[in-house]
């Protein structure tokens, strides 16, 4: 269904302003289609909105949506579980796929498109050339991640490259990926906006992510522990507590007691992600632990509004 030529399930002409809540989404599974939705938007004079996801859509991903659809005329929600970020021995095999499941939800909210190419479409001759994403992979989870950054930033280029998006929408919550996004796009001089969405958590504050599907009653509670060290961060802040090994010890010893095993906790500089010796507002508090034996991250603003 929806390739090259055939019309969308409800017509799109004319509909801009009054599109119906809950049109049901076309699906593109090729390069070539995706080329022609995104070259008939542009003899219609409407702006592109690209929201890239790995599936298995949670309302951190619809708030991406609801962003991209404020944002742009048409939006194009892409779902495509990238080999090349993973690592050996991670969960590439297991990461949870439902596409008619997706699908359905994608179109209760609203998105135009969803383009979810396999892994030749994407990969039609072995990768050669890659997006090199420098020293500020080095850090944080690209760290106990050799290659993931690597393989993100080139997948999200190759994104850029079909779609030709005017904004393209990531979220807050993979904080190191948001950054080096930016970073490539404004370096690269890439023809795209880049907006970053706060990160959506459930009421006891977990952060969502698709990888909490592996977690057990008895790990969901103990992963809203990388939340609960963020928010003791945030407040000791607060209070007045600048010494960011102080800082980092409560955070460990609050997440350990919970029996998570901490990859690694970090207060960093928001833009370059070093280490910082003293806390500043605008410092970046960033965690990631195995829960059971699912990999869990998060991250929060030291200072400012953000609600923790
Ligand atoms: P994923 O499908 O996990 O690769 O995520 C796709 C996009 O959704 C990325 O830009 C993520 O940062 C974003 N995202 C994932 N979880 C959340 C969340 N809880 N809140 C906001 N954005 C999220």
């Amino acid at each position: 269904m929806g390739e090259p030529g055939e019309p969308a399930p409800h017509g799109r002409e004319g509909r801009r302003g009054d599109r119906p809540a809950a049109a049901a989404a076309r699906l593109v599974r090729t390069v070539a289609g995706i080329r022609e939705v995104r070259e008939a938007a542009r003899e219609r004079r409407e702006t592109v909105a690209l929201v890239p996801t790995m599936g298995y859509l949670h309302e951190g991903h619809f708030s991406l949506i609801d962003r991209a659809r404020e944002g742009a005329d048409l939006v194009i929600l892409s779902i495509f579980v990238n080999p090349t970020q993973f690592g050996p021995g991670e969960d590439y095999e297991r990461y949870p796929r439902d596409l008619d499941r997706d699908l359905a939800l994608a179109s209760g909210r609203g998105v135009d498109v969803v383009f979810a190419p396999d892994e030749e479409e994407m990969y039609p001759v072995p990768q050669t050339i890659w997006v090199d994403p420098g020293e500020l992979a080095d850090r944080l989870c690209g760290l106990g991640r050799p290659g993931h950054f690597r393989g993100v930033l080139t997948v999200v280029m190759k994104l850029f490259q079909t779609v030709e998006p005017d904004v393209a929408v990531f979220g807050r919550k993979d904080f190191q990926q948001s950054v080096l996004v930016r970073r490539m796009v404004e370096e690269l001089r890439m023809p795209v906006r880049v907006e970053v969405a706060p990160t959506v958590r459930t009421d006891d504050g977990l952060a969502l992510s698709s990888r909490n599907a592996y977690l057990d009653e008895a790990e969901r509670a103990a992963a809203t522990s990388l939340f609960r060290a963020l928010r003791a961060v945030r407040r000791a802040f607060a209070a007045g507590e600048a010494e960011v090994g102080a800082l980092l010890s409560r955070a460990r010893r609050l997440m350990e007691e919970e029996g998570a095993e901490v990859e690694y906790v970090a207060i960093v500089d928001p833009d370059e992600l070093t280490d910082l010796g003293r806390a500043t507002e605008d410092a970046v508090c960033a965690v990631a632990a195995r829960v059971g034996g699912t990999r869990l991250i998060d991250n929060a603003t030291l200072g400012g509004p953000e609600e923790l």
